[in-house]
């Protein structure tokens, strides 16, 4: 081989070394970060503009918590270093296809969607996390798991159910519930400053440990999507058994519809105004 032939080649070969290096050394930074600075997460403060979200007559207005949780998330998800996109970000009316819209122009996004509860008994407390695609169960368990930990209220548990956000979403996707605005002691910590900021971090924290928290969980009712049944509105864990026939004859309707027997106390997860859920 000539000398000069030898030189190139070495060159080219310590060059292709270099460059193995330096690649193999990002991924492993990437890595270390929980790929945060490639993950997109999609915030959807719930309500806004006319839809104030709630029960007619609720004193505290869900669209105002919902937003303040999203920013004060949006700031701790920049923080870790996360893309964050809000579906809003400040007092307007988006329309649920205009939200999936905005989260299905992301690959490989992450989508929550953040709420309160409402319902007519003011007795009613507690978190509850929804999912629907199975590839967002992790996610879902993973974000009830640190919300419902960090907060005093009771554990609602994660569910599945098709709300719109959540069916028509391409990324994995969340709805978590923070608490029942109509309940005294949850509407007060809702609205303590300080309250919220611990529901967004709780969330940040569930988005962080969503590969981790899933596969820890495996001996626990969260475990695998089959173990949750898809619920229709009424919630069947809820009902008594005759109410429970009830609500299986009327299974299309209810599912999409969120109209539901007042004398069931599945009545109390949420009403909603008509273009609006959760
Ligand atoms: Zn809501």
């Amino acid at each position: 081989m000539p000398t000069n032939l030898r030189r190139l080649c070495l060159l080219f070969a310590s060059l292709l070394i270099a460059f193995l290096g330096i690649s193999s050394t990002a991924q492993a930074r990437r890595a270390s970060k929980d790929s945060s600075s490639s993950t997109t997460v999609v915030i959807d403060a719930g309500h806004g503009g006319y839809d104030r979200g709630g029960i007619p007559g609720q004193r505290v207005a869900e669209k105002e918590m919902t937003l303040d949780v999203a920013q004060r998330l949006k700031k701790v998800l920049a923080a870790g270093g996360y893309r964050v996109v809000m579906t809003r970000d400040s007092d307007v009316f988006v329309p649920l296809g205009t939200r999936v819209a905005i989260a299905n122009s992301y690959s490989n996004a992450i989508f929550v969607s953040v709420h309160f509860n409402s319902a007519k008994r003011s007795g009613a407390s507690g978190i509850e996390t929804y999912f629907y695609g199975r590839e967002s169960l992790p996610l879902a368990s993973a974000i009830h798991y640190y919300v419902a930990g960090g907060a005093p209220s009771s554990n609602r548990n994660v569910r599945r159910r098709g709300y719109y956000v959540l069916r028509k979403n391409r990324n994995a996707a969340v709805l978590v519930e923070c608490g029942f605005l109509t309940n005294p002691t949850e509407a007060a910590l809702a609205q303590s400053a300080s309250y919220r900021q611990k529901l967004a971090e709780e969330i940040a924290a569930g988005i962080r440990g969503r590969n981790t928290v899933a596969s820890a969980l495996t001996t626990t009712r969260v475990a695998t999507a089959e173990s949750i049944p898809l619920q229709p509105y009424i919630d069947q864990t809820k009902v008594s058994r005759s109410e429970r026939r009830k609500s299986k004859r009327s299974h299309k309707k209810s599912t999409r519809r969120k109209k539901s027997s007042s004398k069931s106390r599945g009545s109390e997860a949420k009403t909603s105004s008509k273009n609006q859920e959760g």
